[in-house]
């Protein structure tokens, strides 16, 4: 034995200035346990003071069940056993108390057995160690890691062994008692690029040394294909490497968000080019069919007399067909129109309902048409688009009325979850039931030319102009039992929150 520690372990059987340096200021506390009466343990002020107490009131401090956490206690006294058992087995663990305060405290209790003359084992002595503030960091690293969906992966390559933590785990949806294989590692990423990206950076990295961080494709052992970013830390012993780990992160909500984004932003573009495209084209259309009108209009009326009378006949209906080519152009002109960028005004619905229903009334001077209407609410939207939605709803109303019975139209409003509902009411022809969706599609027509005039593209519009202010359209009706076509528009707190 060197002759300082038997001198220190005199200086300690003699008690005084060395055992007294030990209690105050040995780590954060000492204990002294009676193995032959475990409820018997002494420990020093350092310990209680870790625990908030105040040592000079000792005699009031508690002991017993409510100090430590019962099932760390309880492995306490299995690991002394194991200790009592085999000395070459330290004792060693960490142990939750409650702090006076209330919070825990996680004390590290190392502590070795301590025998009497005969051998027998009648004492533990041991230490603390406060290691609160790292098992809250631990805790904490731990909890962010699970929000950022980020696990640890490690691939020994001296014992070949790959280590995955709980997290890697979880995204690669096997279960916790999984036990990896280089290949089968490899084999998770998506056949194709993904597979031979990591491979060869892989290679990379125990070739030359060098780390990666990838964005690759991953299918899961539950089929799911996701994203996935894995960085990888080759390292590096006698200029072999020897070991390679790293991070790997579940990024697949963000990819497909960024996707998500990138594919509307392309459909946009191609919508804005179609609308562009439909300009273009009805305008320029416009004007050799005015052409064609102003020469018919010639011939009309300096040849009507020299023609034969078929001739005429024919001229007639190259004339009402012109005149559908021109109404048809008009409406996809309106279509492209509705696209074109606005700004959002507060519009008062009764008043644009009343314009609509006064102008179509003397248009329609020969009918007679009762209209009501309750209050339509002020909402926040494009004027001169919804005026075309009410004259589109309106018109309809009139042009596909009954006969034998007077016109009635009515528009009321209801406040919803979905916003403002307004609904116009008709008691006309009505609609079957398989076509009360494929109305609002453009062009389609329930009629053969001929008995209504009209192109199939006003309904098309409506549902357009419904979109533009957040809002659905639809229809219920019967056939011969009139319809009610109702929308909803947004309010404009809605509208402004996005
Ligand atoms: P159109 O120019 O033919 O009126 P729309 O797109 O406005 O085109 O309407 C599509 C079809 O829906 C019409 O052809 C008609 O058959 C039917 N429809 C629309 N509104 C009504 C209504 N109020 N009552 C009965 N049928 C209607």
């Amino acid at each position: 034995m060197h002759y300082l520690q038997r001198e220190f372990a005199e200086r300690t059987k003699s008690g005084g200035t060395v055992l007294g340096l030990l209690q105050s200021s040995a780590l954060d506390g000492l204990w002294y346990l009676d193995l032959e009466d475990r409820a018997q343990e002494w420990r020093n002020n350092q310990f209680w003071r870790a625990l908030g107490y105040d040592p000079a009131v000792l005699p009031l401090l508690p002991t017993g069940p409510g100090l430590t956490n019962a099932d760390d206690q309880a492995e306490s006294t299995r690991r002394i056993d194991a200790h009592l058992a085999d000395p070459g087995t330290p004792y060693d663990q960490v142990l939750r108390y409650r702090h006076q305060d209330g919070r825990t405290v996680h004390l590290r209790r190392r502590g070795a057995v301590l025998r009497d003359d005969k051998g027998n084992a009648t004492r533990m002595l041991g230490t603390h160690t406060d290691v609160t503030h790292e098992r809250e960091t631990e805790a904490l690293l731990k909890s962010s890691q699970q929000a950022a969906r980020i696990g640890t992966w490690s691939v020994d390559l001296r014992g070949g062994s790959i280590h995955w933590d709980e997290m890697t785990k979880e995204i690669h949806q096997v279960s916790a008692d999984f036990v990896p294989q280089l290949s089968e590692a490899m084999n998770f990423y998506k056949a194709g690029t993904s597979r031979e990206t990591i491979a060869r950076l892989f290679d990379r990295a125990v070739r030359e040394g060098e780390s990666f961080d990838t964005e690759l494709q991953l299918v899961t052992a539950e089929g799911n294909d996701i994203w996935v970013r894995s960085i990888g830390q080759p390292e590096m012993k006698d200029g072999e490497c020897i070991r390679v780990h790293g991070i790997f992160q579940d990024i697949n909500l963000r990819r497909r968000e960024e996707e998500r984004v990138i594919n509307y932003s392309i459909l946009d573009a191609k919508s804005k080019e179609m609308e562009q495209f439909a300009y273009i084209a009805s305008h320029d259309l416009r004007e050799p069919l005015l052409t064609i009108e102003g020469f018919l209009e010639v011939i009309r009326e300096d040849f009507a007399e020299t023609l034969p009378v078929e001739v005429m006949s024919y001229m007639r209906t190259i004339t009402g067909a012109t005149k559908r080519m021109d109404e048809l152009i008009k409406g996809l002109l309106d279509y492209s129109r509705l696209s074109a960028i606005k700004q959002l005004q507060e519009v008062n619905l009764k008043e644009l309902f009343e314009i609509v229903m006064t102008d179509l009334n003397s248009a329609m001077s020969g009918v007679n048409i009762e209209f009501s209407y309750t209050d339509l609410p002020l909402v926040m939207g494009y004027p001169l688009e919804l005026k075309v939605l009410f004259q589109n709803l309106v018109g309809n109303a009139i042009k596909y009325r009954r006969v034998d019975e007077r016109l009635m139209i009515s528009a009321t409003c209801a406040d919803t979850e979905l916003g403002w509902q307004i609904n116009i009411k008709d008691n006309g022809i009505g609609i079957a039931q398989k076509d009360l969706t494929t109305i609002f599609k453009l062009y389609r027509q329930l009629h053969g030319k001929g008995k209504y005039t009209g192109n199939g593209i006003g309904l098309a519009n409506c549902m357009k102009i419904v979109e533009l202010h957040g809002g659905d359209i639809w229809v219920e009706s019967e056939l011969g039992q009139g319809s009610t076509f109702h929308f909803t528009i947004l309010t404009r707190e809605e509208l402004e929150e996005g």
